[in-house]
């Protein structure tokens, strides 16, 4: 896990959605049209994440019919269980889930149904933070996590708290190690769909490559800018990519390293500030969409 992975892999970027819901549970459209709305915008694959709960009878959605050639899905589901330092239930996101995954216990807890999906091989991920509150102790309680949400669509247009960076700059203050993925988790119930993407670095675009590649750290995530490279020499970050108007390198406290200009497609920024400690990058645009690069440690 490491910000230069993506850039360092081999093969191509594949776009995905990592969270999303259907009629499998309280989407408003089914798995298939699901597929096909991605499919047709653009996207490579998607994961149908339905609300793993006894309402819907504890789907793990199979959307692997409408998996084609220049189209593929990832099995998964958010999880439940009671529950946060808020007294909410716990939502937490599995991408990479068989669809025979065993129901939720009622013994269990968020963090132990969290290791239970890890050890099923999915990767997982501490979903919208901002939307319910979750506290940094419990954030860090899900102690199998892969990444946090740094953003999540749904949360941004429904009620304005899609913004996970604050506690994902916790988290990784107090020593976690975990990347940061933007999602849509759309519902279609709303204008919740095409708003935040990961962009995975992959041999091709089978769903356990995938997997294995979001496991390992290799991707980006995005609003609209690409990030076409990012090397590093010595002390020095060289970054490329799509139009930016800003190209931030934030870290402990309030470090941080910028540039800022019209139309930068370039930039090297000094590692200086970051010595012995993490890092991520942000590119801005001139429409204030970002794009999101996984942390650097040292
Ligand atoms: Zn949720
Ligand atoms: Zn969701």
């Amino acid at each position: 896990m490491s910000m230069l992975n993506a850039f360092q892999a081999d093969g191509r970027f594949f776009r995905g959605n990592l969270h999303g819901h259907s009629t499998g549970s309280d989407g408003a459209i089914d798995a298939e049209e699901v597929c096909r709305r991605y499919k047709a915008a653009g996207y490579d694959f998607v994961a149908v994440t339905d609300h793993f709960l006894e309402r819907f009878d504890y789907p793990v959605t199979d959307t692997t019919p409408y998996r084609d050639s220049s189209f593929t899905t990832i099995l998964g589901a958010e999880v439940h269980a009671p529950e946060t330092r808020k007294g909410i239930d716990w939502h937490i996101l599995a991408v990479g889930l068989p669809t025979n995954f065993a129901t939720t216990g009622s013994y269990e807890t968020g963090p132990e149904l969290a290791r239970r999906c890890a050890r099923a091989g999915a990767f997982v991920a501490i979903v919208h933070p901002a939307w319910y509150q979750l506290e940094l102790a419990d954030a860090k309680s899900i102690d199998v996590a892969h990444a946090v949400e740094v953003y999540n669509h749904m949360a941004h247009v429904s009620v304005d708290r899609g913004d996970g960076a604050v506690l994902l700059d916790e988290m990784l203050y107090t020593g976690s190690r975990l990347g940061c993925i933007a999602t849509d988790d759309s519902h279609w119930r709303l204008h919740d769909a095409f708003g935040g993407w990961v962009m995975v670095k992959s041999e091709s675009n089978r769903p356990e490559t995938l997997l294995a590649a979001l496991r390992e750290g290799s991707y980006y995530s995005s609003q609209g800018p690409e990030i076409h490279d990012i090397r590093r020499d010595d002390g020095d970050l060289f970054i490329s990519c799509t139009a930016a108007s800003s190209v931030i390198l934030l870290g402990q406290g309030r470090c941080s390293k910028t540039a800022h200009g019209c139309a930068l497609t370039k930039a090297t920024l000094s590692l200086d500030r970051f010595e012995g400690s993490w890092c991520r990058l942000v590119v801005v645009d001139a429409a204030g969409r970002k794009a999101w690069s996984n942390p650097l440690w040292p």
